[in-house]
């Protein structure tokens, strides 16, 4: 039997990370096994994207500081954590952010939490190294979201005056695209702190 799982991590316009799986059976003689068998798969079992993940207890953080790489962007988030939150003195703290293996393949990032309390995230390099700096915006905002902010995912769409369905949170698993992260920038910051989706609503019409 031959089975061909084929995973398209995520395609760099759209900056979409969602695993796409796909299962092609390549003999005609398999599908009928398959038939007889009552054996139906039209999805790999893992078509959700889940990068806050708590690591099991004998795990170690492997960094303990932040690269350079990615200060400038954690700088940008404490300063509207500050206003969005009022809390002036707001600050990521101990949650650095490295480059690292995500441990699976269609994670481009990853919160990892251990069981002594410490966190870490960890960037795919080679994503990084290709995406435009509102992408990776947006990657870190989303781990941090994770992290820092302890929010989950969150899978809301709204429509837009163009009736196209827009990802209402940078939250969403599969993180806002380049464009759409740039054009409504206000409204996707006030809700990553907020959680309120009103000014991405009132952007979006
Ligand atoms: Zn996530």
């Amino acid at each position: 039997m031959r089975l061909f799982i084929i995973t398209n991590s995520y395609t760099y316009g759209r900056l979409n990370w969602h695993m796409h799986c796909n299962i092609f059976v390549m003999n005609r003689l398999v599908s009928i096994t398959l038939v007889f068998l009552g054996i139906f798969s039209s999805s790999c079992g893992i078509n959700k994207h889940f990068d806050k993940q708590k690591k099991p207890e004998g795990y170690v953080r492997q960094f303990s500081t932040t690269d350079d790489r990615f200060k400038s962007h954690v700088t940008k988030f404490e300063n509207h954590a500050k206003i969005k939150t009022g809390n002036m003195n707001f600050k990521i703290n101990d949650i650095p952010i490295n480059f690292g293996d995500t441990e699976n393949e269609q994670y481009v990032g990853v919160c990892f939490s251990y069981s002594d309390g410490k966190k870490e995230i960890l960037i795919k390099a080679i994503w990084w190294n290709m995406a435009s700096n509102d992408a990776k915006e947006s990657l870190i905002f989303h781990e941090l979201g994770h992290c820092a902010l302890d929010r989950n995912h969150n899978e809301d769409h709204i429509l837009n005056s163009k009736g196209e369905k827009i990802r209402a949170s940078v939250m969403h698993p599969a993180i806002v695209s380049s464009r759409d992260y740039n054009e409504y920038y206000d409204g996707y910051v006030h809700e990553l702190f907020t959680t309120d989706k009103g000014i991405l609503t009132s952007l979006f019409n």
